[in-house]
């Protein structure tokens, strides 16, 4: 028996500290308070940083102009933004070199069960949803894709090359993993991707200059709003949309029966319906992530479920893929 998430210690090791910036990491699929601090023999703690060491160490990376549209398409106030990380064998142990064949086994699960189970339930719903890929996971499971293009309306975005932790990774390592991946999910779906979600759910002191070398509409990966916004860089407006997740929003931290964030679907269900009801409320955005190796097992698929049926039971609801909010929202900001 291997704990998924015992190379915690490992990743930690791995932290590096780069003037000005603490790194954090978030491991999708393991415990959300993994989140551990540079501890670096001359890092000075906050309290002894000057102002200005302050400001530019938020400025960096940072949330800048609001881009909540007026109303989404069709006058809808509300976007539904559902999407699924399809990380299978890559989280549950290749990431960290791990070949522990019992956690492999529960990431194969995802691509050789949950996955079909998932995208049956999209169908019968009607509903789009976008899909973001380690490279990995689509070169050991390749049947994923045509089952995600069969409904002809969901999206596949880029999730790394293996799952790599890229917030603890040089420039170079990071962009040639990163344009190997691309380029994989291009030659491999016909489609270049045109959307990221950091594996780590972070960035390096590099990910944004490289993923606007790259060419990205779109970053999923940072949590300042539940709106879409801007980044700014250096207090410079960038142009790359954020489209927010949440801890709270991703199935992997709760729907862990071996997690320390585990909690009861049901009761995870309705902080969801909670968060919706919110968003509904505020005409704004419900972006929900989840993991198919755990949202596509039998007691959970049920979950989601009742989630889309509640989502549907309200008027002026617009299900959409991220790319296709990107887009509306670049639109409506003339970006
Ligand atoms: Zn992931």
């Amino acid at each position: 028996m291997e704990n998924p998430c015992r190379s915690l210690d490992a990743a930690r090791a791995l932290m590096m500290h780069a003037a000005g910036f603490v790194l954090a990491v978030s491991l999708t699929g393991c415990q959300p308070a993994a989140v551990a601090r540079a501890e670096a023999a001359d890092d000075e703690p906050g309290w002894r940083w000057s102002d200005e060491r302050v400001e530019a160490t938020v400025n960096a990376v940072r949330a800048g102009r609001d881009l909540q549209p007026d109303a989404w398409p069709g006058g809808a106030r509300v976007a539904v933004l559902l999407s699924f990380d399809v990380d299978n064998e890559t989280v549950t142990g290749l990431r960290f070199g791990d070949a522990t064949v019992g956690s492999l086994s529960q990431g194969q699960y995802g691509a050789r069960v949950a996955l079909p189970r998932v995208l049956d339930l999209l169908d019968e719903k009607g509903v789009p949803a976008s899909f973001f890929t380690p490279a990995v996971s689509f070169r050991l499971n390749p049947h994923q894709i045509d089952l995600i293009q069969a409904a002809g309306h969901h999206e596949i975005g880029v999730h790394g090359w293996i799952h790599e932790l890229n917030s603890s990774l040089e420039a170079d390592e990071e962009r040639a993993l990163l344009e190997r991946a691309v380029s994989y999910l291009t030659e491999a779906t016909g489609v270049r991707p045109l959307g990221y979600r950091a594996p780590s759910w972070n960035f390096s002191p590099n990910t944004l200059d490289i993923i606007r070398e790259m060419g990205f509409l779109y970053d999923s990966s940072l949590m300042a709003d539940d709106r879409p916004y801007e980044i700014n860089q250096n207090g410079v407006p960038t142009g790359m949309i954020e489209l927010p997740v949440e801890w709270i929003m991703d199935d992997a931290p709760v729907l862990n029966p071996r997690g320390s964030g585990y909690t009861n679907p049901r009761e995870v269900l309705q902080v969801w319906k909670d968060e919706f009801d919110v968003a509904y409320a505020e005409g704004t955005m419900f972006l929900h992530t989840m993991h198919p190796h755990y949202i596509g097992h039998r007691s959970r698929i049920v979950v989601l479920e009742e989630l889309i049926d509640y989502i549907q039971g309200h008027e002026g609801v617009w299900f959409a893929t991220h790319l296709q909010a990107a887009q509306y929202v670049k639109d409506q900001a003339g970006l």
